[in-house]
């Protein structure tokens, strides 16, 4: 990278980090000139250069990690599974790897946990969370309706990850998927129950 490419993308990520406060992010990139200007020296230029990127781009990840808080409108939408008058903002893309992001669905508190049991015992193979499930699923909570759409959302998320190259192309197979939920299981239950 030259020289004006790389303080292109040095002030380019300083606007981003300060979007909303302009003038601070002017004055930093004043800053940053006056210090540049000082140094003739092209390794001594460059290693400022590097030194500044490296912060900035620390900052703008720090930027996408960090969790917007849900409003007080959000807080009150319906359960998208089940309906429950209050819910919680749920990543589908998680922050971890995409960032604070619009792929988000509201969950109350107990399909939202069901959600992330069911990720972490499927995509991550945590016993732990598929012991829950079992448990949960037997004590028939979130209704079956919820659990049902919980369970499209989930495969939804682990075909795009497998598209993506994130996860393992097994772990979308329904023998993996119905081992690691006793998914069929569940289902024949309900059936049973339902011509009972
Ligand atoms: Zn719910
Ligand atoms: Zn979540």
């Amino acid at each position: 990278m030259n020289e004006q490419s790389a303080i292109d993308e040095l002030y380019a990520l300083i606007r981003f980090v300060y979007a909303k406060r302009h003038r601070l992010a002017e004055k930093i990139i004043a800053a940053f000139e006056e210090a540049l200007a000082d140094k003739t020296d092209p390794g001594e230029r460059q290693a400022v250069i590097a030194h500044w990127l490296d912060f900035y781009q620390a900052h703008k990840y720090r930027k996408l990690m960090r969790r917007r808080r849900s409003t007080d409108r959000e807080r009150m939408l319906p359960c998208s599974a089940c309906g429950y008058p209050i819910s919680q903002r749920h990543h589908l893309w998680d922050i971890a790897t995409h960032g604070e992001n619009r792929v988000t669905v509201q969950l109350c508190a107990n399909c939202h946990e069901l959600h992330h049991l069911m990720y972490n015992a499927v995509a991550r193979d945590s016993v732990y969370s598929q012991k829950l499930i079992r448990h949960l699923l037997a004590a028939r909570q979130p209704p079956p309706e919820a659990v049902i759409r919980i369970f499209g959302w989930l495969r939804a998320i682990l075909s795009y990850e497998v598209e993506s190259g994130w996860l393992e192309s097994y772990k979308l197979s329904d023998l993996w998927i119905e081992d690691r939920l006793g998914w069929r299981a569940y289902l024949n239950s309900l059936s049973t129950a339902a011509g009972a």
